[in-house]
């Protein structure tokens, strides 16, 4: 258990250079820690609400308002001096109420009191929830007792924990730290770039090898992408992820790249394969997917697309193929694909254990996208990667295309053992910083 002696919060920027929250939090035995939230570009509509201010400064995406809620309501609730104060919490303790990570979490959303956390802010309240993983981490092992361990042990036992506690998750028995495989997202499109393509990410998956090994043949091939592009005169600038965001004509002509690349880099179609998030929400427009402006079509056409690209392409990962309330579309490409590919959901479950059980009756996914942002707390985060997991889906942990340094993400994936983590592409430091903590992690769990 874990006292929280202050809790502060300040603006800072993301990637895009957009306001985002940090908090610095530091526990009753003097623990001092920090974190920070990423936000989406193609954010789902059912997505927990990241709270903005709505006013002139950064074109209305400051984020006062959350860091006043953190500093304030929420500082009040949690902390030991000024809970007395106030007389909202605590038992009198100088040191203030003692929380682990669920009782935190479920106090955060009490207090906020709305179904989507819009009152404190979606924001405010992970950034908090965050911080006080990391600091507990730092503090005491929950299960233990054992002093300072890395915030994925702390997530794998908090996820143990949940797994005895909650009869949803019985059948999973007991999970082991597990080093996600990296997917590289190395073409941007849709909302993360100007590249004109209408799928958002392209992503370069190594099937085999170490961490360090895939990372080194996902560099390579990287490098021949580059390579590549430059010599057709195409531009080699990147987009929001870290890819390249060339204006390259059709989403074939990406994959066209991508194989060259693959092949040109000295690998074979089963050692890298492609991954694509076609964040299908971004070009659903009045009932039709535009794929281009030649190109819109009917649920029913796009899965016929995909499945000539499926065909046609090392393709073993769709993301959010459909749009997010395009259930039946879903529903039926899944079961055509029957598993040649994942299927997975991202927009469509938001990361959201009520949706995730509407997509589980209808079969409508084999693979669950996990952003903690999406949900807004750490412990239901867990929940929905155990919801994932008891469904037999692969669960796939990603960041935000707008990101800062914070690296919980990773620990993250790692605790509770994400067969995949997308972090972008080998470039821009809020996405390096991510494969460099995958590669500490690894060291690690070798050692
Ligand atoms: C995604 O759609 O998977 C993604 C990472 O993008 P964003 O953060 O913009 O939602
Ligand atoms: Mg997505």
């Amino acid at each position: 258990m874990t006292t929280i002696a202050k809790v502060e919060a300040r603006e800072i920027l993301d990637s895009r250079g957009l306001p985002t929250v940090e908090v610095a939090l530091e526990t009753g035995k003097g623990a001092k820690v920090i974190a920070s939230v990423p936000s989406g570009a193609s954010t789902g509509k059912n997505e927990a609400h990241e709270l903005r201010d709505g006013e002139k400064r950064f074109g209305g995406k400051g984020v006062r308002r959350a860091v006043e809620n953190i500093n304030g309501e929420i500082a009040r609730a949690l902390t030991g001096a000024s809970a007395k104060d106030a007389g909202e919490v605590g038992s009198g303790d100088a040191e203030g109420k003692e929380f682990d990570q669920r009782s935190l979490d479920v106090a955060l959303i009490a207090l906020d009191g709305t179904p989507d956390k819009s009152r404190l802010g979606a924001n405010a309240i992970l950034a908090v929830s965050l911080a006080f993983a990391r600091a507990a981490a730092t503090e005491t092992d929950a299960g233990t007792g054992k002093l300072g361990v890395p915030l994925y042990s702390y997530s794998n036992t908090l996820a143990n924990q949940s797994i005895a506690a909650d009869a949803r998750f019985a059948s999973l028995g007991q999970i082991a730290p597990s080093l996600p495989t990296p997917s590289f997202n190395v073409l941007n499109g849709g909302k993360h770039a100007d590249s004109g393509l209408s799928i958002q990410e392209f992503m370069l998956v190594p099937q085999r090898g170490t961490t360090t090994e895939r990372i080194e043949v996902a560099a390579a091939c990287i490098a021949k992408l580059r390579d590549n592009l430059h010599a057709r005169g195409l531009s080699i600038g990147v987009g929001d992820e870290g890819g390249f965001a060339p204006k390259i004509g059709s989403n074939e002509d990406a994959l066209d790249a991508l194989v060259a690349a693959i092949i040109g880099a000295g690998y074979t179609t089963d050692e890298v394969k492609i991954a694509i998030d076609a964040a299908a929400s971004s070009f659903f427009q009045e009932g039709k997917y535009v794929l281009s402006a030649q190109q819109a079509l009917s649920s029913a056409e796009l899965a016929r697309w995909y499945e000539g690209l499926l065909t046609k392409y090392p393709i073993f990962s769709l993301e959010d193929p459909f749009a997010e309330d395009d259930w039946d579309a879903f529903a039926e490409f899944a079961k055509k694909v029957d598993g040649r590919a994942l299927v997975v959901g991202d927009d469509l479950l938001t990361t959201n254990v009520a949706r995730m059980q509407i997509a589980a009756e209808k079969h409508a996914v084999t693979s669950a996208l996990i952003k903690p942002n999406q949900i807004g707390t750490v412990s239901e985060t867990i929940d929905a990667v155990l919801f994932a997991r008891a469904q037999g889906w692969v669960p796939f942990a990603s960041h935000r295309s707008g990101e800062t340094g914070d690296t919980a993400i990773v620990d993250i994936a790692v605790g509770l053992g994400c067969t995949y983590l997308k972090a972008g592409s080998l470039a821009r430091g809020e996405r390096v910083v991510k494969y460099n903590r995958l590669l500490e992690i690894a060291d690690e769990l070798v050692a």
